[in-house]
């Protein structure tokens, strides 16, 4: 049942279908040129994310989904307590987990240890649908740790969990696109959720820069929090992204990538 609950073909299926779709998309309306090999980045990078989630299977044999059924199973967490009508529980639920998707990300630039891990992700020197799954093992098995904790303390149903991990994942690969948006949709989209050039700033070589932007769903966290940025059109044509100390490294390297968290630079 719990295999079922967690719907892994479904889901699978759906991340496929929406990445080919973005990635069509960029490749059609692109917002800005590569500047290094597009076939080897998308070779490590999608390596990168089969070897994290094989290892995350073998080390962790519990998924946020499981850990939603449990909780309900043992009335565990927040919403397993107190009676609330679905529409409001749906609500909260999306935006409570939304938030402490953003706290985290925050932490992972802020925590000296845990950015080690996540600089992996902002090692990558172009930005497109592929660099969506370009996450270290490390972080993936950090984040899952992460997810479940909050998910014990909300209890949220097990459909909610589902839903909100198809909408992260598919708002994760559009927000990574590399994909010229027409300037007015930008504007609108990003009044309530996080838009490819949006996302863009927060993966820039400078820092002030890249300690912006860190939602991943809802753009009015950063808002709220004074983390909101916004530069000119034609800064996104020029700027640089990846990590400063890293321009002239070869960072499609999958070793590379893989070995980075444990080098001191
Ligand atoms: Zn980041
Ligand atoms: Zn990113």
């Amino acid at each position: 049942m719990v295999v079922n609950m967690d719907m892994p073909i479904i889901r699978i299926s759906l991340f496929l279908f929406i990445l080919v779709f973005f990635a069509l998309l960029e490749n059609f309306y692109p917002r800005r040129r590569p500047v290094c090999n597009t076939k080897k980045r998308w070779r490590t990078n999608f390596s990168i994310s089969i070897i994290s989630q094989v290892l995350l299977q073998l080390m962790l044999p519990l998924s946020a989904v499981l850990t939603a059924v449990l909780a309900s199973d043992n009335n565990f967490g927040l919403f397993n307590n107190i009676e609330w009508p679905i529409l409001i529980e749906g609500v909260l639920v999306f935006l409570l987990l939304d938030f402490s998707i953003y706290i985290q990300h925050v932490l992972s630039h802020k925590v000296p240890i845990i950015w080690q891990i996540h600089k992996v992700h902002h090692s990558d020197r172009e930005l497109d649908t592929s660099t969506a799954v370009r996450f270290h093992p490390l972080e993936i098995y950090i984040s899952m740790l992460y997810k479940i904790s909050v998910i014990l303390i909300l209890g949220p149903s097990a459909v909610l969990v589902i839903i909100f991990e198809i909408v992260l994942s598919s708002s994760a690969i559009f927000n990574h696109a590399n994909l010229k948006l027409p300037t007015k949709i930008d504007g609108l989209l990003r009044k309530v959720i996080v838009t490819p050039d949006m996302h863009r700033l927060h993966h820039s070589v400078r820092e002030c820069e890249s300690n912006k932007n860190y939602g991943f769903n809802f753009s009015f966290w950063d808002r709220s929090f004074g983390t909101y940025l916004k530069l000119s059109d034609e800064y996104h044509k020029k700027m640089t992204l990846g990590l400063e100390s890293h321009q002239s490294t070869n960072t499609n390297r999958l070793i590379w990538s893989l070995l980075l968290p444990f080098v001191k630079k």
